[in-house]
Parts: C-alpha cells; structure tokens; sequence
C-alpha cells in the first residue's frame, strides 16, 4: 500500500494585474496566484492541490502548506483515504498550528491546498474524476468524510444520513442528465472595475452568445458609474436582438429563474461589492441600483460579519434584492451561522479556502438542510477546475437540484491546467471525465517553469526588461 514520502510547493503567481483582469471595488492590483502543492508517495502515485492568493504572501502559504503537509508524511495512503473525516481531523489537530487559526486566514488555507491534494490522490488512486469518486459513495461514506465538528447545532450526522439518503433514489438519472446538458455558469469577466464601457458591452455580448444568461458586475468603486456600467450591460442582456440564434428563448417566469429579477429574455444581472461597505452604506448604495434589478448582491460587507448580512438582507428584501456571500466566509462555523441568521440567499463557498474537500461537504449538506442553493465562488486561477466538481457532488449526492443554481465561470488561466474545464455551447460546464485527473487541478511542469516566483523564465524576464527600461530612461544612479 502506498505511504505518503514527501511534497513540494510551488509558488506560482501570473502576471494578471497588467491586464485589469479580476479588479474589483476592493482588489485593485491582482496577480493571480497559485500555492501548489504535491503530495509524493513511494509508488506511482501522487496528489496536487493548491490554494489562490492575488500575489504578495503566497511564499507565506507556500510555508505553511509546508507545516501541514508534514503531518502527512509516513502516513500510510489507504488508512487516510478509509477515514476522510478522520483524517480531515487529524490535519486540523496540531496544537502548535492550532494557535495560529484556528481555522482561519493562511493556516486554514493551506490546509485546504493539502486537503484537496489528498483527496486529488485519492481520486487518482480509484481512476474517477473527484466529483465521481464522491458522488459514487454510499451516504454513510459521505458523512464519514465530511468535518462535522462544531456544527451538530445546525445539522447532525443522522440528519446528514437522512437526507442523503432521501437523494439515493435519483442518482443515476441526475447524473446523465447532467452529464447531457451541463452545469448551468454564470461570468464574471464581463464587469470588472477596470475595463472600459466598450469591453465590457464587447464582452458582455460575447457572453451572451456563448450561451450565458447569467452575468455578474463589479460595483462599489462610484454609484453614477455603476449605475451607468450595469445599465449599459442591462440594455445588452435584455435585448432580444442579442440573444443567440442557435438556443431556443428563455422562459423569464420559468421556475429555474424565479426570484431572480430575470429580463424579458430570461437574463440575470448579480452584483458583486467584494466588502467595501460598513452595513448602513451597503443598504443604501444597493437601494441606488435599484433599478437595474440585480437578484443579488455579494459581499455586501466584511465576511465575518453575519448579523450585519442578516441586516443587509431584511432591508433589501423590499426591493426584490438578495443577498450572497461566502468566497471569504473562512469555515463551515461561519456560514452555519449565516444559515442560521437567515443572513443569505446563496451560498457561495470557495473550494480551498474552506479546508478542502470534507469541510465543503459538510456545508454543502448543512445548506440543503437549510434549503438554500450553492453557487461556488470561482474565477482566480484553477478555482474554475476545482468547483465544478464540487457543484456536481452538491446537485447528484446532496441537494439534488442545479436548476436555480449557477456556478461562476472565469475565462482566464486554464491553458496551465492539464485537465481544464470546458463550457459548452450552452453555457455550461462540461462534466470532467477523465480517469486520472483526479480533482483537475494539476498543472503543466512548463508553467510552474514559466511563472514560478521569483526565479521563473518569466518573472526574470520582466526585471530585466525593467532595469534596461531605466536605464534607457536615464534613471540609474538617480
Ligand atoms: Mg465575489
């Protein structure tokens, strides 16, 4: 049986910031990164798992992705795989790392880039794609690997039980139908802060041909200016000489898009504010974009602060406008709290800053209980990889329904991925099918080669780029 003999990390961060790509209210100079990690065995067999970061502080990651993984060094493969909830506990439960969360900020993330490696491994090992590997597993499998401690207040193991049992039934068929149609997605690309109205009416029509209908805007920065972008993108969306000719028109009163303050031709708009606000700001500013109808928006202010969404929820609730968070909610406590507070509309986990895989699952099953959909937040870099196998997990295992629910779709990055996810013609992700690719997150050794900070062929390229600049300038030795 394999044992885990060693890992490596990888800091690897692309050079998005000079684009404007990913810029937000709040996040204004992104390099997308990726803390990668490899988990070794002495066979064949390996693990790869990363977290994102926007640059400065992956080498911190790196280096605490280091002090996790070691936990895991000699540990004998399939006793970590029979126990994932086991195992899972085991990871968290260094008493020294402990003090430097617990269960929060780097530490937390780089459990989840370690998670996810093992469950990558894991998936490898049994020849399915993650999502496969999970959605095969008998009910008593799935709460075995999910992280159920501290939140038994909200949902117990036997309610777990219960309720992926009532899912039994219809597996297999939600599985081809999914298989058939595809993942319903949202983009996000269309409305970052830093582009121009010309790129983002470009983009946004490209979207819309591509098969989309829902689509998310940047805001928080100016009022008039956000007024003006989600305007401009509304009088695209809703416009039926846009729409693509190959798809059939959407239904704007369907079930799958009420609440959603669809346009007449079934288009959604979300706004996205990434935590500028205090609450009171949140409430009036959103009351100001009243009129461009979003179904939601996100991040209204700081992620911790559950009450404060449950305030921001209550008063928008009169102007027909959600609210969604989770891409910074940093444990499975603080969105059962959310659950609880009926502070949110959508769920919107991240895929490695929750600690992997089993800390997923037990917020995906506590938000079926709670009754509210999972739109995983993706985007970055191999966020996009990651989540679709976690929303096929939620729809074909737990919740059992995708109809309302829609998964964020970046179109950035993927060509360092092996495996990288695909979108259909219309507008949904493919299911991923390979038998040895795991959790889909592996990337190509040319570029880590290329990226890797701060010695990859590109970074060293751009310093010398930089210093001839200078010195072309007339600016050395002043
Ligand atoms: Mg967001």
């Amino acid at each position: 049986m394999p044992k885990i003999t060693g890992y490596k990390t990888n800091d690897v961060r692309f050079p998005t910031s000079l684009t404007g790509d990913g810029t937000d209210a709040m996040n204004t100079e992104c390099d997308y990164s990726s803390a990668y990690v490899t988990l070794q065995t002495d066979t064949d067999l390996s693990g790869y798992g990363m977290t994102f970061t926007i640059g400065r502080g992956n080498d911190i990651v790196c280096a605490a992705i280091h002090q996790v993984a070691d936990r895991l060094v000699g540990k004998d493969t399939e006793e970590l795989f029979h126990d994932m909830g086991k195992t899972w506990d085991f990871m968290m439960a260094d008493p020294q790392l402990r003090w430097i969360g617990p269960e929060k900020g780097v530490i937390h993330i780089a459990s989840g880039a370690v998670n996810n490696a093992l469950w990558d491994m894991y998936a490898r090992s049994r020849k399915k794609p993650l999502w496969k590997l999970v959605a095969d597993f008998t009910p008593e499998e799935i709460v075995r690997s999910a992280a159920f401690r501290y939140i038994s207040d909200a949902i117990t193991k036997e309610e777990a039980l219960e309720l992926l049992k009532s899912k039994e039934a219809g597996k297999k068929e939600r599985e081809a139908k999914v298989r058939e149609l595809g993942y319903p997605a949202y983009v996000t690309s269309a409305g970052w802060l830093g582009y121009t109205d010309e790129k983002v009416a470009h983009l946004t029509k490209e979207a819309l041909q591509s098969g989309f209908n829902h689509f998310k805007m940047k805001v928080g920065a100016s009022l008039s200016n956000d007024l003006r972008r989600g305007t401009l993108i509304r009088s695209i969306i809703d416009d039926p000489q846009f729409q693509p000719a190959n798809l059939p028109p959407r239904d704007p009163n369907g079930e799958d898009l009420k609440g959603k303050n669809a346009g007449k031709t079934g288009c959604v708009l979300m706004i996205d504010a990434n935590q500028v606000w205090d609450v009171n700001q949140a409430i009036e500013y959103v009351k100001g974009l009243e009129s461009i109808r979003p179904w939601f928006i996100e991040e209204p202010t700081a992620p911790d602060d559950i009450l404060g969404h449950a305030s921001v929820r209550r008063a928008l609730k009169p102007h027909g406008i959600g609210v969604a968070t989770g891409e910074h909610a940093h444990n499975r406590m603080v969105f059962k709290q959310l659950l609880q507070a009926e502070a949110i509309d959508v769920v919107q986990i991240d895929s490695c800053r929750l600690a992997g895989v089993s800390e997923v699952l037990s917020v995906l099953l506590m938000a079926a209980k709670f009754g509210v959909p999972v739109c995983p937040h993706a985007g970055g870099v191999g966020l996009c990889e990651y989540v679709i196998h976690l929303s096929l997990i939620d729809y074909i295992a737990i919740s059992g329904t995708m109809e309302r629910n829609v998964l964020e779709y970046v179109d950035h990055l993927h060509e360092h991925f092996k495996t990288p996810c695909t979108i259909n013609s219309r507008g949904r992700y493919n299911v991923p099918n390979g038998a040895d690719e795991g959790y889909s997150i592996e990337m190509y050794q040319s570029s880590i080669d290329e990226y890797e900070w701060p010695n990859g062929s590109y970074w060293v390229g751009r310093r010398q780029q930089e210093e001839a600049e200078k010195k072309g300038l007339g600016l050395r030795g002043h």
